[in-house]
């Protein structure tokens, strides 16, 4: 089968590396010469923004996907026009693009997510209390496009774009919990992780799997991922990013038609990877079991400060020597103060022994330039 990939990225390339163990050829589309797919598939340089380099790309595809949410939706919705499958569909892609539009998607549905407004431009008079978050509507990634405004002399630096002012929720931990639904319906969900900060060390960037969680909050996700699954009306693989509040109440942040950083951790921690999920939703198989085996995390290998230029990862030698103990590296050759340039997953067999491996084996590598 023919399946072409919007975006050649960590997540496309990390998609192809599971799936090349069955018979089918990957195209990746990607305006970055150098993207982690480029070699490892058939690639085209291109926009993926763009509505005439989508439909090129994707005519004569048997399904295209994504790897990145911010493509040029029109463009798939006329190739599910003319018989291309897209996986997911337009329509939720379409949806979830686009901050107010997602945010009305959760309240149409029922789905719980933190109390908002919507503001189209700068005129408009806030009627959210203070503190707020604001969230630009469309160009947001990352954490760039979100600001928090705290105080009445905050309200000058409010965006003047079209934006959702969101209640600030009083968070006890950030969740994620990631779905997969194929074309005949079955749905599966792997289980929930958790964004962990090390009080000692100030890393905000461990995620770990499993989260103990009390009966009550596991039934609010449980509820959340149900009502999220009837709602988007399309086959997928979905990344649910939650906040549990300091009252014990589930959220729902905002989510990614995708594969998600969240779940890197699935490659080695459970029974199947997020990864070979998706190529089971994509190609309409049956879902894949997506048990946890013990305690697993990730830490992103990203960027040092300070250092741009031909990727070094130092330390590296040493971390291979840990056992159970997973280096997963993209591909790109230069690096930047920031980039996400791997990461690297561990397993465990208690959450505290996870999070001393985690901290050791983040304190034993560096990112750094020529
Ligand atoms: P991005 O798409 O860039 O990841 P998010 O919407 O996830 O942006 O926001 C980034 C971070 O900002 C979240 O992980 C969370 O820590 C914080 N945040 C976002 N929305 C809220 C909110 N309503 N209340 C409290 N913190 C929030």
């Amino acid at each position: 089968m023919k399946i072409g990939i919007l975006g050649g990225g960590q997540l496309g390339r990390m998609l192809i590396q599971s799936a090349l163990k069955y018979d089918d050829e990957f195209y990746t589309l990607d305006p970055a010469s150098d993207a982690p797919c480029n070699n490892i598939s058939h690639f085209t340089q291109g926009n993926f923004n763009d509505y005439e380099a989508v439909l090129n790309f994707g005519k004569d595809k048997d399904v295209i996907t994504i790897e990145i949410e911010h493509v040029n939706a029109d463009a798939l919705a006329e190739l599910e026009k003319q018989g291309v499958k897209v996986v997911p569909n337009a329509a939720i892609i379409k949806t979830i693009q686009q901050k107010i539009l997602q945010k009305e998607f959760y309240k149409t549905y029922d789905i719980p997510s933190p109390e908002f407004q919507v503001v189209w431009n700068s005129d408009e008079k806030i009627m959210m209390p203070l503190p707020f978050v604001q969230k630009m509507n469309t160009g947001g990634y990352d954490g760039k496009g979100v600001q928090v405004i705290r105080t009445e002399e905050d309200y000058q630096h409010l965006w003047k774009e079209a934006s959702v002012i969101e209640s600030l929720v009083d968070i006890d931990k950030e969740l994620s919990v990631i779905v997969a639904r194929n074309e005949n319906g079955e749905t599966k969900t792997f289980p929930v992780t958790e964004m962990v900060a090390d009080p000692k060390l100030n890393l905000l960037d461990f995620n770990i799997c499993p989260v103990f969680l009390s009966e009550d909050i596991q039934k609010q996700i449980d509820s959340v991922t149900e009502k999220f699954l009837n709602a988007v009306n399309s086959p997928g693989l979905f990344a649910i990013e939650l906040f549990l509040d300091k009252n014990g109440k589930i959220w729902v942040n905002e989510t990614a038609p995708r594969l998600h950083n969240s779940g890197h951790q699935s490659q080695e921690g459970n029974a199947n990877s997020q990864f070979e999920q998706m190529y089971r939703v994509v190609k309409n198989l049956p879902l894949a079991d997506t048990d946890a085996f013990g305690y697993s995390g990730m830490l992103n290998l990203v960027g040092a400060e300070g250092y741009a230029g031909k990727v070094i990862y130092e330390g590296m030698d040493d971390v291979l020597k840990f056992p159970k103990t997973y280096i997963h590296l993209y591909g790109k050759t230069e690096t930047k103060p920031g980039r996400k340039m791997g990461h690297i997953n561990v397993l465990a067999d208690s959450r505290e022994e996870l999070m001393e491996k985690l901290v050791k084996v983040k304190s034993m590598v560096r990112v750094i330039a020529e």
